[in-house]
């Protein structure tokens, strides 16, 4: 068992610092994420070292489309989320506890062994949320920058500063999902906050992170105009013109089966929008 890093201890528990949930957990109970318990007045990482998923992928996949492009990675999950999004296209691994996934055994050296013998440049912390695992990736990540081998974080990125500010030394790419720009959008739809996403992609850019934003255009929901342009205003605001962005197609799943597939021509739309607003790179994924 991993004691986990971030929490404080209170009168009948602890409170968990890690992400902006601040999950108040007693004696025997666990966060929203499903994956951090408290026992004996500390809370574990359950699934420190217990990877649900290990594949080898194209980086464009995470997606990453200007960060070392025609190469693949090593691409790792542990179980664990700390979003619900309703349409969530991995909820079987990212909605449930870690007992209720199989899973490897495998130590942060032995992760990094398999990437440098698998002749992979780069890990990707991906398919959940990397950081409700975050002891697991920061000590892969360490190790891996040792190695000479980059890290990718594909992650919702609604995470605490400080968790974030730790990792930054060995971060190298990160792709963040932007749900919406609409916290009240964040809040029924995915169980989460807008604020604290956009504070750490800049902190992300402050620190020299290559940064890729996606949109998962969701018909009726986000997919308007004006939600584009008001994603691709705070972008250029901000001098992130240059970061790519990534319009996705979603398809019902999860506790989400209406609307249908996003219309192609919404995707083309939104991209017209964005290159009109000044973004550079505008790809359209899913399709
Ligand atoms: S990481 Fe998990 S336990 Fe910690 S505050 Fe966030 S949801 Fe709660």
């Amino acid at each position: 068992m991993t004691e986990a890093r971030y929490y404080t201890a209170t009168d009948d528990g602890v409170r968990c610092g890690l992400c902006p949930h601040h999950c108040r957990i007693r004696e025997g109970g666990r966060g929203r994420c499903r994956s951090r318990e408290c026992r004996d007045g500390r809370l574990y990482a359950l699934s420190y070292g217990r990877p649900c998923a290990i594949a080898d992928d194209p980086v464009e996949k995470k997606p990453l489309n200007e960060f070392l492009p025609g190469t693949r990675c090593l691409s790792l999950s542990c179980t664990g989320c700390n979003l619900a999004c309703r349409w969530c296209q991995n909820s079987d691994i990212s909605q449930v506890a870690p007992e209720e996934a199989d899973a490897y055994s495998l130590t942060p050296e032995e992760v990094v062994e398999l990437c440098l013998r698998r002749g992979l440049p780069s890990i990707a912390y991906t398919y959940t949320e990397p950081f409700t695992w975050w002891e697991f990736m920061y000590d892969i990540a360490s190790l891996a920058h040792d190695k000479g081998l980059k890290n990718i974080l594909v992650s919702a990125g609604f995470a605490e500063r400080e968790p974030l500010r730790e990792l930054l030394p060995f971060l190298d790419a990160a792709n963040i999902d932007i749900k919406a720009m609409d916290d009240a959008f964040y809040r029924k739809y995915c169980g989460a906050s807008l604020a604290p996403v956009l504070e750490n992609i800049l902190m992300m850019r402050d620190a020299g992170v290559h940064i890729e934003i996606t949109n998962l255009l969701v018909p009726g929901l986000n997919d308007s105009e004006e939600q584009v342009a008001r994603l691709c205003g705070w972008m250029a605001e901000n001098g992130l013109q240059d970061v790519p962005l990534h319009f996705s197609r979603y398809f019902p799943r999860y506790q989400m089966q209406h609307p249908g597939p996003t219309p192609k021509a919404t995707l083309l739309a939104a991209r017209e929008t964005a290159l009109s607003l000044g973004i550079r790179s505008v790809y359209l994924g899913n399709l």
